[in-house]
């Protein structure tokens, strides 16, 4: 069919039924019509981040669109052909470009020839993937898969005031190699970054203390950066577990009225239930990896946990491709997603 009718309700009823149509509309040219756009979130209907997707989208590749304005619930799009170039797209508020730029790299990973996209907004936010995400743990993986994507960070962003700007190289390739990430086989590096913009330093150091307290990390591994080109003030607190298989990146992010200690608690729990499940991918890598598996079409990963979002993420790629995810749940509770077509 030519055509994929989606109820945005679906599951989670977020955000992410409409990126992930967006993308695959893209890549297999089939038309899409959505209603109840993030119908399950406080405010329902298009943000700026989503107008940005869409009209990121529209401009890749030359689509047909009605319905794209603030707080609409329902939107059609009809793909054209996709065009690589160089583009420069801004969310204008602190909402996530890395949502942006993941919903249009689907297509871009197999068009004709290379691709330049500059993006403004949002670069650490919560409930995203931080920059330090996308470039370390998510592009390893796609890169991996024979495309080449170079990500390169100009300002960090931080929610409220935004104005972050990244850029992103995309060298495509004709057809994606399969991934297998069941092992996370030795762990060669575990370190973190303590971000800090217009806050005092003190912050910074005693986020440090309980990281080098709670995950006995050597105080060397545990570097502050003080981001001074960051239009608004912020703190994350970024931690990385690099193994042979995979690269797993955690944070937590400073906010009014939390304490430091409880910010960096809450990214010392994320590594240590990480590095207690044995598997290699974390639960948000799992869900972003869905659809680079699907369009393979081959591969594997285990993942420490399937969370709604992936399950929701699941079925809106199976409206787009002939293809069926296998689940398989292990008896330490982590999944490994297969495909089969
Ligand atoms: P929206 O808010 O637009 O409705 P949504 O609710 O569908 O979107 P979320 O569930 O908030 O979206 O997640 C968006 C994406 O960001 C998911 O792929 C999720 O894995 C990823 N994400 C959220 N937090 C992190 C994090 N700390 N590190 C890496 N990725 C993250």
């Amino acid at each position: 069919m030519k055509y994929v009718e989606l109820d945005g309700a679906l599951g989670e009823g977020g955000g992410q039924i409409l990126r992930t149509a967006l993308s695959l509309s893209m890549v297999t040219g089939k038309s899409l019509h959505i209603v109840n756009i993030r119908a399950k979130r406080p405010k329902p209907g298009l943000l700026r981040q989503h107008l940005t997707a869409i009209h990121a989208s529209q401009r890749i590749c030359n689509a047909q669109v009605a319905g794209d304005t603030p707080a609409s619930t329902e939107l059609e799009f009809k793909p054209g052909k996709i065009t690589p170039g160089s583009y420069s797209f801004a969310v204008g508020t602190a909402g996530s470009g890395t949502l942006v730029l993941q919903t249009i790299l689907p297509p871009l990973l197999l068009a004709a020839s290379e691709s330049d996209i500059a993006l403004e907004g949002g670069t650490h936010n919560a409930f995203a993937p931080p920059f330090d995400f996308l470039a370390e743990s998510f592009l390893p993986v796609i890169n991996g898969m024979g495309p080449c994507v170079t990500a390169t960070l100009d300002r960090p962003g931080f929610y409220p005031a935004g104005g972050g700007r990244f850029n992103a190289h995309i060298t495509p390739c004709s057809a994606l190699k399969p991934f297998d990430i069941v092992d996370r086989g030795e762990t060669v590096e575990r370190s973190a970054v303590i971000m800090t913009s217009g806050l005092p330093l003190s912050i910074a150091e005693r986020e440090r203390a309980v990281l080098h307290k709670r995950l006995d990390w050597p105080m060397e591994s545990l570097a502050i950066r003080d981001v001074r080109s960051s239009i608004g003030p912020g703190n994350a607190v970024v931690a990385k577990v690099r193994s042979v298989g995979v690269t797993a990146i955690f944070t937590s992010f400073g906010e009014k009225g939390r304490g430091a200690e409880a910010v960096a608690e809450s990214a010392c729990n994320q590594v240590r239930r990480y590095l207690s499940a044995g598997a290699p991918i974390d639960e948000h890598l799992a869900d972003q990896l869905l659809i680079p598996l699907a369009l393979c079409g081959a591969g594997r990963f285990r993942a420490q946990s399937l969370t709604q979002h992936a399950m929701t993420n699941m079925d809106v790629i199976a409206r787009f491709l002939e293809l069926k995810f296998q689940i398989q749940r292990h008896a330490d509770q982590t999944h490994t997603v297969a495909i089969s077509t």
